[in-house]
């Protein structure tokens, strides 16, 4: 057996119904690189039992092994929705204000990493490359070298990541964000993300050495920067089909002659919903003829209902949608429509299409794959246009956007008007370079790009042998990545 590329992340997209992780960036960007390789896909089943299985369930299918473990209700408690989601995530946000800590969580987060070890490290050949996804498991690399384990192991943050200041606000942040410098390497969204991690080691202590590598507590570990994209080509396809089915047929003709100006995000306050609201508000305040010539759809299936935050966003939501639809609607006009769930992948892609402008005006975001989708489900000939905040980590590549900040509702409503008012040269003299770009840089580089640095300084002459197979092959159609 050669070495194999193991992913790990907290939850898998395991392609058992059960299993079917919500809408969310990382799964879909994680499923995508993994996409035709060879290999093993490691986290939680998304299932809740007492008594946990202490023998992970293996799933086999094509190229790839899918090991899922369940979480007892106490895991799940303090680990996902405690230290995860209601203090790292506000964190990592800028948010350390809205971080809800406890020690119990906080031991809940370690106790799960640890486990997540002790069931992975048996299956480790010598050889293998793990890469770890995502702010659940940021432990994870020192617990298995605490296990003895020599291999590649390597990191990738999807949300961005706040200044030294702020990661300072976590009381554990030494034990918890300094552990990243067990991993050979640490990928961020941004150059932004990258320099705020390098100046949070520099202030406890760490040296710089060359080639963008950091020596801290013993151990050497590099820093770089890889923006996670779209399938790009795969979506454009997808999307052209999408646009032509029957559900979006019924979408156009409710919509009659209105524009359609779309957002689509999880339910989170990081998303700029209500924000977005208010400058949709005051684009109908200072257009009025505008008001019943355009529907704002706004598709926000609901994550992370357990947390407290979660549950005060949807109510300040959906009060100020009752608002605008009360003071602009009439019986024939709705200009807000509102959905609280989640569309497949075509069903979205056909949505893209069809919406004139699509406001993607998140406060804080890592990347926002919304954005690249939307790009990618544009007719080239007549595509409609991106308003993007200059907080999504998006905004450094898809300069040819409206950057709008989303703070400042009537820079928003402004950037609404231009987008609806703008002449289709305009339209594709923007949109074409932005979606010559996502061809280049998709999913498939991004995960090349990263393992081939991974790899870099590795002892083992196989595996750079293998990944030099892979690209050398990868630029003729995309072959399976062979052993790694
Ligand atoms: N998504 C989906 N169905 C929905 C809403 C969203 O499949 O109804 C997908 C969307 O296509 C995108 C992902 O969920 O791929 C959201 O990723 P993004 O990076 O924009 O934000 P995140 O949720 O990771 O913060």
């Amino acid at each position: 057996m050669g070495p194999r590329l193991i992913i790990v992340s907290n939850r898998v997209a395991a392609p058992d119904p059960s299993g079917t992780p919500a809408a969310g960036g990382m799964a879909v960007a994680v499923k995508a690189a993994l996409k035709n390789r060879k290999g093993l896909w490691f986290g939680w089943s998304g299932k809740v039992s007492e008594e946990p299985d202490l023998r992970p369930q293996m799933i086999d299918a094509k190229r790839l092994t899918y090991v899922l473990v369940d979480l007892s209700k106490n895991d799940v408690q303090e680990y996902y929705n405690g230290l995860a989601n209601s203090v790292l995530w506000p964190i990592l946000h800028y948010r350390g204000d809205l971080q809800e800590y406890s020690r119990a969580d906080a031991s809940g987060y370690i106790r799960v990493n640890q486990m997540f070890a002790d069931r992975l490290s048996p299956l480790l050949g010598e050889e293998d490359v793990v890469w770890v996804h995502d702010y659940h498991l940021m432990l994870l690399g020192q617990e298995l070298r605490a296990r003895g384990h020599r291999n590649r192991i390597g990191f990738f943050l999807h949300t961005p990541c706040s200044s030294p200041d702020i990661l300072q606000t976590l009381p554990l942040h030494e034990r918890i964000f300094g552990s990243l410098a067990y991993y050979d390497l640490v990928g961020f969204q941004t150059a932004n993300d990258r320099e705020n991690f390098a100046r949070y080691l520099v202030a406890r202590g760490a040296r710089a050495l060359r080639g963008d590598t950091y020596e801290f507590d013993g151990r050497q570990v590099k820093l770089g920067v890889f923006a996670v994209s779209i399938e790009t080509r795969t979506y454009m396809r997808l999307a052209r089909n999408a646009g032509r089915s029957a559900m979006i047929a019924l979408v156009k003709e409710s919509l009659a002659d209105n524009k359609l100006v779309l957002g689509v995000d999880r339910l989170d306050y990081t998303k700029g919903i209500p924000d977005r609201i208010r400058a949709f508000e005051r684009f109908l305040e200072q257009n009025p003829d505008w008001r019943g010539k355009v529907t704002f759809l706004q598709i926000t299936p609901k994550s992370r209902s357990d947390v407290k935050e979660y549950g005060e966003i949807e109510s300040e939501v959906t009060a100020l949608i009752g608002r605008v639809n009360g003071r602009f609607g009439d019986a024939a006009w709705t200009p807000i429509r509102y959905v609280n769930r989640s569309y497949s992948r075509t069903v979205l892609a056909g949505m893209y299409r069809a919406a004139d402008v699509a406001l993607v005006t998140p406060l804080r975001d890592g990347m926002n794959l919304v954005a690249k989708e939307y790009l990618a489900a544009q007719d080239a000939a007549n595509p409609g246009v991106l308003v993007l905040s200059e907080f999504a980590g998006a905004a450094r590549e898809l300069d040819r956007a409206l950057i709008v900040n989303p703070h400042e509702t009537d820079a928003v409503a402004g950037a609404l008007k231009r987008a609806l008012e703008m002449p289709l040269a305009e339209r594709r003299e923007r949109h074409a370079p932005m979606i010559a770009y996502l061809e280049i840089h998709d999913i498939a580089k991004w995960a090349e790009d990263y393992l081939s640095v991974l790899a870099e300084g590795r002892s083992s002459r196989r595996l750079l042998n293998s990944l030099r197979t892979f690209f050398g092959a990868s630029s003729q159609g995309r072959e399976p990545i062979a052993t790694l």
